[in-house]
Formats: structure tokens, C-alpha cells, sequence
């Protein structure tokens, strides 16, 4: 059984519609899938269930910050209907755009015009980010690609990545519980925290009530995995694994492309309902 319990849709950041990103999984084998957009469930609106693959499993990946620095947490296996998860989406939702208000004006100060109403013409639904206020960058001739948009404007510690809007670690870790699902900190090693602040942050995690990690997200090299595998079995953690998909071009995030879990961990499905 593949599962891929990290993707991502145009209800976010990513390129497919819903139907597209659940078809590609079925071409690329994935047998049980979550769409864990940035901060919305909007994909699983009017998302009809295909008869057989991919399974379909409710997630949602929450935007935070610990310790000044931006972490994510996948809320896998969550219940759509809670209450739980409808309020932190709609706290998560304005915090989006009152963050995306206060990039707008930071950008200002640097020269940049319209940039919160040049986003907001880029986004459609809940969600606005920092990868439209790059496209406003490149539209506007102040940047030459996406690319160069986040490593000098948007990127995690440039001006424009603006944090402290988001609800706390405990708070999130709260919502994802009540709905009855299963707080996972996604892709650990992204953060490029040292070992001993990782083990902090996981520390905090564990403390708020946080239960897994993600072990492989998408290609990683075998000692990424071995070090993760082994935090995971030391901590009693559950362990993910998921792609990250985004669009199809991007060829080391493309779903269910990645090494199976190593041995000995618990997979995070073993406690899905
Ligand atoms: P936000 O949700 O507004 O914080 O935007 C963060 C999203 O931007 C991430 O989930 C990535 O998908 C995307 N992103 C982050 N860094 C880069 C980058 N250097 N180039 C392209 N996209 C990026
Ligand atoms: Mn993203
Ligand atoms: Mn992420
Ligand atoms: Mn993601």
C-alpha cells in the first residue's frame, strides 16, 4: 500500500484542481492519499469520492510559529464535520489576511506598488501567501523569477515572511485533536534548526499534545531518513510520509516518489480511525 499523506491543491498553493491532483495519485499509484492544503479544507468541498483509489483521507497542514521560527503541522485524519477544525480555519483564514495586509505594507516601504491588491487579484478562495505576493513581484518587474522573489523579498527570513499572526503551537495542536485527528510536524528538516533545537521544538510538540512526524517528505537522502527514523522510535512518535506535491513539474516533490518508512517505526495510518 503507497500512501502519500502530504499534497497540496489549487485550494492553496498548489497547480491541480482537487479531481486533477486525485486522478495524477491514481497514475502514480497512491493508494491512500491527504490533501493537506495550507490552512483551508476547500478541496474536500464538493470533491465527489471516487469509487475505489485513492483512498481519501481528511488533512490540512496549519501555518505556526515556535520560537520565531515558521513550522507546520499536518492535521491527518481529521474530522471535516468538527467544529474544531472549522474554527481553527477560520482563524487561520483571517490571520492570512491580516499578515497578508501587513506584507503588503512592508513591501510598500520597499518600493514595491500595490502589493496586497496585486496579491489578492492572484488568489482565489481562502487562502493568500507569500507565493502570490511573488508573482505580484515578478509582474511588477521587481523580481526576475519566483524564485528570486522569495530570496530576496518573501523567503523564510527575508521582510516579507511575516509570522507572528498565526495561532500558537498548543492552540493548533488543540484543533487538530478535538476534531479527532493526528497532530504531525511536517517536514522536520526544513526548518534547519541544529539537532539540539530540533529536539526543543519536538520537546514543545510533544508537550502540546502533538503525536507523529514526518519521517520522508519527498526525496530526502537514506541518512535524512535514518536520523529522523531514529528521533522518531527515541520520542515514541508516529511516523508520515508524504511528498509535499505542489504541480507536476517539480520532479523531487511529485507523488508517492519517496523511500518507505524505516524499519521499526509505527506508521502514522496504524491509528487512523
Ligand atoms: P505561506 O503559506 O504564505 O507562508 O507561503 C509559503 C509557501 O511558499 C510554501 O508552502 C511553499 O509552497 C512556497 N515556497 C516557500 N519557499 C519557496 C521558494 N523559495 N520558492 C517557491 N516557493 C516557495
Ligand atoms: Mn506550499
Ligand atoms: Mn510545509
Ligand atoms: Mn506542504
Amino acid at each position: 500500500m503507497l500512501y502519500d499523506l502530504h499534497s497540496h491543491t489549487r485550494c492553496s498553493d498548489g497547480s491541480l484542481e482537487p479531481r486533477e491532483l486525485l486522478a495524477r495519485a491514481v497514475d502514480k499509484g497512491v493508494d491512500v492519499l491527504a490533501i493537506t492544503d495550507h490552512d483551508t479544507l476547500d478541496a474536500y468541498q464538493g470533491l465527489v469520492r471516487l469509487e475505489g483509489r485513492p483512498e481519501l483521507v481528511v488533512g490540512i497542514e496549519f501555518s505556526t510559529q515556535w520560537e520565531a521560527t515558521g513550522i507546520h503541522v499536518l492535521g491527518l485524519d481529521v474530522d471535516p464535520g468538527s467544529e474544531a477544525i472549522h474554527a481553527g480555519v477560520r482563524y487561520q483564514t483571517h490571520a492570512r489576511l491580516l499578515r497578508a495586509r501587513r506584507i503588503g505594507e512592508i513591501l510598500g516601504k520597499k518600493g514595491v506598488p500595490d502589493a496586497f491588491a496585486g496579491a489578492s487579484a492572484l488568489a482565489r478562495g481562502s487562502y493568500i501567501g507569500r507565493p502570490h505576493f511573488a508573482r505580484h513581484l515578478v509582474n511588477v518587474g521587481k523580481a526576475r523569477s519566483i524564485e528570486d522573489a522569495f530570496r530576496r523579498f518573501v523567503g523564510d527570513g527575508k521582510a516579507g515572511d511575516v509570522k507572528q499572526h498565526w495561532a500558537d503551537l498548543p492552540q493548533i495542536v488543540q484543533w487538530i485533536r478535538d476534531a479527532n485527528g493526528i497532530p504531525v510536524l511536517a517536514h522536520p528538516l526544513k526548518y534547519k534548526l541544529t539537532r539540539t533545537r530540533l529536539k526543543r521544538l519536538l520537546a514543545a510538540f510533544v508537550a502540546a499534545g502533538g503525536q507523529g512526524i514526518e519521517v520522508i517528505s519527498g526525496q530526502q537522502n537514506p541518512q535524512q531518513t535514518a536520523s529522523l527514523g531514529r528521533l522518531c522510535k527515541e520520542l515514541n512518535l508516529l511516523a508520515s510520509c508524504g511528498s509535499d506535491f505542489h504541480a507536476p513539474d517539480v520532479r523531487w516533490a511529485e507523488l508517492g516518489a519517496f523511500a518507505p518508512l524505516p524499519a521499526g517505526v509505527t506508521p502514522v495510518w496504524e491509528r487512523f480511525r
